[in-house]
C-alpha cells in the first residue's frame, strides 16, 4: 500500500475527471508522470470518498474498513483507533508487515495506528524497499508526506536548496517578512529541528497571508506546483525502484491518498471542511491478473480493507466491515449503482490549546484547559446527490467559529461540476443517516492525555 498524503484525486494528470479547472485559475499543468505510466496498466478508482478530511482519521478507515465512529478516530489528533488494522489481519495470515511514514506523531503508535506492524520506519524509503526484497511474505505501506505543503518539499533534508529558494521567492514576491516563530504555528506533523520549524513557519505565513488576501488562484498553483515537484524529485524514481525490486514475485500495488486540497471561504486546505476535491480521492490497484480499467462509480475508502482481505487472505468480507469488498468490480469488470458514501470533519481547537500552553509556558495561566473536539461537519451521499450537514461554521476566512444548523445539497451527476441545488427530499432522506454516521460519544480523559503527548513531543511542558 502506498499513501499520497493530500493528493485530490484530480491532482492525477490522467484523471479524465477533474473539478479543479471549474475552481482555480491556474498557471500549473500537471506533468505527466511514472504514476500515470502505472495508472494505464491499473484499475483506477478515481471517484472514492474518504471518511474524513484529515490524516489520522482517513487512514484509521483504510486500515479496518470501518467508519470512524467503529474505528474510535474521528478528528485530527485526539481520539484513538479501536479495532483490528489490516497489518493485524496480514500477521495472522503469516505475514511480516511494514509501516514507513512522513508524519510519525500522526501515523504512529499514539493514536494506535500502527497495530499489527512489526517493522516501523520515518522517512526511510530505501529500508522499507530492503525490506520489500528481504521478505518472502510481506505487507508493507509507504506513506509520502510531500504533497502536503510546504507544497513539495515536506523538510529540508527533501527539499533543500529548493524549499529555501520557493520560501524567499514567494516573500520577496508578497513583500512578506521574517518575524520570530509564533508558537501558533509549530504544531506539526513530524519531528523537526529549529531550522526545520524556522522554514516552515516562513512557509506558514505565506499560506497565511495568500488565504486572509483571498488568493485561492496562487495557493492552488503552489499545490499543482508542489504535485509535479514530487513526483519528479521523488515518486517517479520511488516506482521505478519499486518495479524493479518486485521483479519475479507475486504482487499487488495499491496506492491511495487520504483527502485533498482545496483553498476557499469554507476550506483552509483541508482540516475545516468537506469540499468535493479534499474528500474525493483515488484508489489504484496494479497487480498482473488486474486488467486496467476506470472506474467513476462512487465506492469509499472503508471498501478498500475488505477488498484485501478477500483478495489477500481469501476471508469473507462481513460482517466485520462497515465497507464491503471491490473485488468483483475489479477482477469481473462489475458495474454498480454509486455506493452510499459518509464523511465527517471535526474541528479540534488546536490554535487555543496551543494558546494555553504558551500561557502556561509565560507563567500566565496555571493549567491548560484543552478542550474536546468540536463536531464541525458531516455529509452523506445518496444516488447523484451530496449533502453536507454544518454543524458550526468558520466565517471571514476562519477568523470566527460560528453555531449553525444548516444543510446544503449538491447535484453530483456532472462529476467534474457539482451543482448546489435546493432538495428538501435529499436533506429529509440524509438528515438521519448523516447523523447516526456521525453519532460519536467523546472520552474527555483520552483526548487530553493524547493531546498532553502530541505537545509533549513537540517540546511543550504541559
Ligand atoms: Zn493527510
Amino acid at each position: 500500500m502506498i499513501s499520497l498524503d493530500t493528493l485530490r484525486a484530480d491532482g492525477i494528470a490522467s484523471n479524465p475527471i477533474k473539478l479543479y479547472p471549474h475552481e482555480y485559475k491556474t498557471k500549473t499543468k500537471l506533468v505527466k508522470t511514472a504514476l500515470d505510466e502505472l495508472i494505464s496498466k491499473s484499475f483506477f478508482f478515481n471517484n472514492v470518498i474518504s471518511s474524513a478530511s484529515y490524516t489520522a482519521a482517513s487512514h484509521a478507515s483504510y486500515f479496518t474498513g470501518l467508519w470512524p465512529k467503529n474505528n474510535g478516530i474521528y478528528d485530527h489528533f485526539n481520539s484513538k483507533l479501536h479495532a483490528t488494522t489490516i497489518f493485524e489481519h496480514a500477521k495472522q495470515n503469516g505475514y511480516k508487515t511494514v509501516f514507513k511514514t512522513d508524519f510519525p506523531l500522526i501515523l504512529g503508535s499514539y493514536l494506535n495506528l500502527i497495530n499489527g506492524v512489526d517493522d516501523y520506519l520515518v522517512e526511510d524509503d530505501q529500508s522499507g524497499l530492503d525490506l520489500l526484497k528481504k521478505e518472502d511474505k510481506v505487507m508493507s505501506f509507504f506513506h509520502f508526506g510531500q504533497v502536503h505543503y510546504p507544497y513539495g518539499f515536506h523538510n529540508l533534508k527533501y527539499g533543500g536548496q529548493d524549499y529555501k529558494d520557493k520560501v524567499i521567492e514567494l516573500e520577496n514576491k508578497y513583500k512578506l517578512t521574517v518575524e520570530q516563530v509564533n508558537l501558533r504555528d509549530v504544531a506539526t506533523e513530524t519531528y523537526r529541528d529549529e531550522a526545520d520549524i524556522q522554514w516552515l513557519y516562513r512557509y506558514k505565513k505565506i499560506v497565511t497571508y495568500l488565504y486572509k488576501n483571498r488568493k485561492d488562484n496562487e495557493l492552488f498553483d503552489l499545490y499543482l506546483q508542489g504535485i509535479n515537484y514530487f513526483h519528479q524529485h521523488k515518486f517517479n524514481l520511488f516506482l521505478e525502484k519499486l518495479l524493479e525490486s518486485l521483479k519475479g514475485s507475486n504482487y499487488l500495488i495499491v496506492i491511495f491518498s487520504d483527502h485533498g486540497e482545496a483553498w476557499s471561504d469554507d476550506s483552509f486546505g483541508h482540516f475545516n471542511t468537506l469540499d468535493e476535491g479534499v474528500i474525493r480521492v483515488p484508489i489504484i490497484l496494479h497487480a498482473s491478473d488486474i486488467k486496467p480499467s476506470f472506474y467513476s462509480n462512487r465506492i469509499r475508502t472503508v471498501d478498500l480493507a475488505p477488498t484485501l482481505q478477500e483478495i489477500l487472505f481469501g476471508e469473507s468480507t462481513t460482517p466485520k466491515f462497515d465497507g464491503s469488498s471491490l473485488s468483483d468490480i475489479i477482477y469481473s469488470h462489475k458495474t454498480e449503482d454509486d455506493r452510499d458514501a459518509f464523511a465527517l470533519c471535526w474541528a479540534t481547537r488546536m490554535g487555543e490549546i496551543v494558546n494555553n500552553v504558551k500561557n502556561v509556558n509565560n507563567g500566565e495561566a496555571n493549567a491548560p484547559n484543552i478542550e474536546k473536539s468540536v463536531n464541525f461537519s458531516a455529509c452523506g451521499y445518496y444516488k447523484n446527490f451530496k449533502c453536507v450537514h454544518n454543524y458550526q461554521k468558520f466565517i471571514d476566512r476562519g477568523s470566527v467559529l460560528v453555531k449553525l444548523n444548516t444543510s446544503d445539497v449538491f447535484d453530483m451527476t456532472d462529476l467534474s461540476l457539482p451543482k448546489r441545488v435546493e432538495n428538501q427530499d435529499v436533506k429529509d432522506k440524509l438528515s438521519k443517516p448523516i447523523d447516526d454516521f456521525n453519532d460519536i460519544k467523546q472520552v474527555f480523559n483520552e483526548s487530553t492525555d493524547s493531546l498532553r503527548e502530541y505537545f509533549k513531543l513537540q517540546g511543550y511542558n504541559v
